[in-house]
């Protein structure tokens, strides 16, 4: 096989192993995060299907969570490597892993929205190269992190008065309340448990780099400066008495990792960039032959078998799981509760950006009264006449808090599904209405896709696969009640008890 070939094969090897397979620190620290919560909790459920969903994903290659994110690659090759071809080459796996299936196709124009359906255009994918001495092979890791995590990144300028922590001046207890500040504001928006990589320095383009550097870390890796390696021993732990937990649905952990790196600054500047990652840590990487092209050996990976992470199929039932099905009333939706599960079966709409900014200006192309919208991007394949969704998870529903309470009054609907929450204004629609916001598990997207009997329709195809409006007939999908109709928010209660515990925080630690 010419090299140029046998390069192509290898890094959609890559591709396609880092978009379904999870690296053995980032499942260790998932399996902890399982022990720790007591079990018959929202969390320890939540994370019984993460659990699941990991073991699906590898089991069939397919996308761990359907947002594949945007590529990162870091590449270090020895001086004088061909870097054109070698880019050319990633360009080439990225466009074949998406056609596959194995990447959403996530790139689209700025200005007009337009997917360029393969993930490549201006800016996308980010490749860094890196050059080395006395070392003849090619080494190219690569992290794939998805929008809804990437919203929750944060940049610090200090110093800053910050929320419910007070001052935070130029110093490293300063750098100690940015960090804890950046876990409290996620919540469960970024998909908790978290890992955040932090800069600390540079200007604002550079610090922010740095953070994402550090996700290339591994998260049991050990920092060789011991003042940031104290910091991050204390912000792993305390972060974790915040009380966010998994998907922010209260519990013991938050934060399965915090990896800081510092470099120089301007005199006048000081910023803290915190680059957060959900607990879909897709970050693989490979060393490759630089005569041929072929993997010599995984990075990240070691040689132990995968366990499987979870003890049974999806979560443990209690009895207390309520059936619905669409279309539904408004008297049994007065009935539901915050913290109510509730497994879908029937008929349910995905609609998730482009379908709220149309329906603001357009009837909807299907009668919405009594339905369920599912903020949704899938990943989604040709099948025959028909098509097959591969990942169906739930997309990050704040981003729809200007559209929704007017399309839920306007058309109808019983229900808004998605994850992370939605603000005032929904909730005040809910009860308004008659509906609720329901929580499904961020990044669960083989689990959910499982729940997918069929592809019943689509309508808006013109926005892309993972904007168009698809019917989808779903059996025992769960969900958990998290806005009710009767004024109730789970977000705003773990959002404010969070608030009084980083309270407790403010006081200097690091002195
Ligand atoms: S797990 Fe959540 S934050 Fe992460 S890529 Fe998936 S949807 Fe986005």
């Amino acid at each position: 096989m010419r090299r140029v070939e046998k390069l192509h094969e290898s890094l959609l090897h890559l591709v396609v192993e880092t978009s379904s397979n999870l690296p053995p620190d980032v499942r260790r620290a998932m399996a902890r995060a399982l022990r720790t919560e007591d079990p018959d909790t929202r969390a320890s459920q939540a994370l019984q299907v993460i659990a699941s969903n990991i073991d699906m994903a590898a089991g069939c290659e397919g996308p761990i969570c359907q947002d594949t994110g945007w590529p990162t690659f870091l590449v270090t090759t020895p001086a004088g490597a061909d870097q054109m071809m070698i880019e050319d080459a990633i360009r080439r796996a990225i466009a074949e892993a998406t056609q596959r299936g194995k990447l959403r196709p996530n790139s689209v124009d700025s200005l007009t929205g337009k997917n360029t359906g393969d993930n490549l255009g201006p800016g996308t994918p980010t490749v860094h190269f890196r050059q080395w001495r006395h070392n003849d092979e090619i080494e190219v890791r690569l992290l794939l992190k998805g929008g809804g995590c990437e919203n929750k990144n944060i940049q610090y300028s200090l110093p800053a008065e910050l929320p419910n922590l007070g001052r935070a001046d130029r110093d490293l207890d300063g750098v100690r309340k940015c960090l804890l500040h950046a876990v409290w504001q996620a919540q469960g928006q970024g998909c908790s448990v978290g890992a955040i990589g932090v800069g600390v320095g540079g200007d604002r383009t550079s610090g922010y780099e740095h953070a994402k550097l550090q996700l290339f870390r591994t998260l049991d890796d050990v920092n060789p400066d011991p003042r940031l390696r104290e910091l991050e021993e204390y912000i792993l732990n305390t972060s974790n008495a915040l009380g966010i937990g998994t998907m922010g649905f209260g519990g013991g952990v938050t934060l399965i990792g915090c990896k800081i790196g510092a470099i120089n600054r301007l005199p006048a500047s000081f910023f803290v960039s915190v680059a957060y990652d959900c607990w879909a840590f897709r970050r693989l990487g490979a060393v490759l032959d630089a005569g041929t092209g072929a993997i010599r050996r995984w990075l990240y990976k070691d040689d132990a078998p995968i366990e499987p992470m979870a003890v049974s199929e999806g979560f443990a039932r209690t009895g207390k799981e309520i059936p619905l099905r669409a279309p539904v009333s408004e008297a049994d939706i007065r009935g539901l509760r915050v913290g109510d599960l509730v497994l879908i079966s029937g008929v349910m709409y995905t609609g998730r950006d482009a379908v709220h900014h149309h329906l603001m200006r357009h009837a909807p192309p299907a009668d919405l009264r009594g339905q369920i919208l599912y903020h949704c991007g899938p990943v989604v394949l040709k099948e025959g006449v028909g098509w097959r969704m591969t990942a169906a998870g739930p997309t990050t529903s704040i981003r729809e808090e200007p559209y929704e309470a007017e399309i839920i009054g306007r058309y109808g609907l019983r229900a808004v599904m998605g994850k992370g929450g939605k603000g005032p204004k929904t909730l005040a629609a809910l009860q308004e209405h008659g509906a609720v916001y329901l929580n499904a598990i961020g990044g669960a997207a083989q689990y959910y896709a499982r729940c997918i009997e069929a592809v019943e329709g689509v309508d808006l195809l013109e926005f892309g696969l993972p904007e168009a409006m698809w019917r989808l007939r779903v059996k025992e999908f769960p969900a958990i009640v998290t806005m009710d109709a009767h004024g109730n928010s789970l977000h705003a209660d773990v959002q404010n008890a969070s608030a009084g515990v980083l309270k407790t925080f403010a006081t200097p630690v690091f002195v």
